[in-house]
């Protein structure tokens, strides 16, 4: 967990877009700052590729997010996003990364609510964090991490379907929850870890959970679960996976993208499945409303600028 301590850029970046506080014109500057700094990283990226003879991921790269369009709906002062061209290399693309993550944080946070206005109150969150040891072969480290969470799994349902048959697990004490993976590297190595998120009626016990995680991979035992006392800094954790990949460097972003890209890196479970997280990256318009344009382009150097009667 230290090592998101020394990242708070992600948080900040995803907290923008999904604090429904920061939606009028008054936060629109900052917002604007931060996606700014996310395409420079983007066009840094892009030169990589470009380099590196990947043609197609640069040319994607390079068109994205050029020009913003939002609507003022000044009567109400909200701002929402309403035209602009996306990569969605989400993986690759820290702007289309933070558009999807405040989608999948807003889905997630709707159910979440849902879930306890159905009978789901006496639940709390936790997040957990599971870890396998650091190695060289990305795609190996993500195999074992993941044949270490399907046994979890399988021992989950399998107390949950018949407790007196089988053993209790940590994990059985999860109703309903969701998690990616995500990986660092901080040049020792490939570190793919799972952030998730445990609603629970009762607390789970990190220290047995610590044994079940060293017997199902039998080589890691780093684990840290956490009581949630604003469900929003969880859940936040655990959509800003893709954003994560941009703190790597270009050529290890790079590496991670062509192991991961057709990989499942989020899921759900129990009560929290279902989640649909829309496909578009723009915002929702606000039907019946007035409202103004307001168009930015992105000059490389100097950040999005206001053009004017651009829409007039
Ligand atoms: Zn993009």
């Amino acid at each position: 967990m230290d090592a998101e301590k020394e990242n708070p850029r992600t948080e900040v970046f995803l907290a923008v877009d999904s604090d429904s506080g920061a939606e009028g014109a008054a936060s629109l500057p900052s917002k604007l700052a931060r996606y700014g700094e996310a395409r420079r990283k983007a066009l840094q990226m892009q030169s990589f590729a470009e380099g590196a003879g990947h043609v197609k991921e640069a040319v994607k790269l390079a068109g994205c997010a050029n020009y913003l369009l939002f609507r003022h709906y000044y009567t109400v002062d909200k701002v929402r996003l309403h035209a602009a061209s996306f990569c969605k290399k989400h993986l690759l693309c820290p702007m289309c990364a933070i558009r999807r993550g405040a989608k999948m944080l807003r889905a997630y946070l709707e159910k979440y609510e849902a879930v306890r206005q159905q009978g789901g109150q006496h639940l709390r969150p936790y997040l957990v964090t599971l870890t396998v040891k650091n190695g060289d072969d990305l795609d190996e480290r993500l195999r074992h991490l993941r044949s270490a969470m399907r046994k979890m799994t399988v021992a989950r349902r399998g107390h949950i379907s018949n407790p007196k048959k089988n053993r209790f697990v940590e994990f059985a004490r999860s109703m309903g929850g969701f998690h990616s993976i995500e990986v660092t590297n901080k040049g020792q190595g490939w570190h793919p870890h799972v952030h998730m998120i445990w609603l629970c009626a009762s607390e789970p016990s990190q220290e047995a959970l610590k044994a079940e995680w060293h017997s199902w991979t039998g080589d890691s035992f780093i684990v840290d679960c956490r009581p949630l006392h604003d469900p929003v800094e969880g859940f936040m954790e655990v959509c800003k996976y893709a954003l994560k990949f941009s703190d790597l460097e270009p050529a290890d972003n790079w590496h991670a993208y062509a192991v991961m890209a057709g990989q499942r890196l989020i899921d759900s479970h129990g009560l929290m499945r279902g989640v649909e997280i829309p496909d578009s990256l723009l915002d929702e318009p606000l039907e019946g409303l007035p409202y103004l344009h307001l168009f930015y382009r992105y000059f490389p150097g100097k950040g999005y600028s206001y053009i004017p009667n651009e829409f007039p």
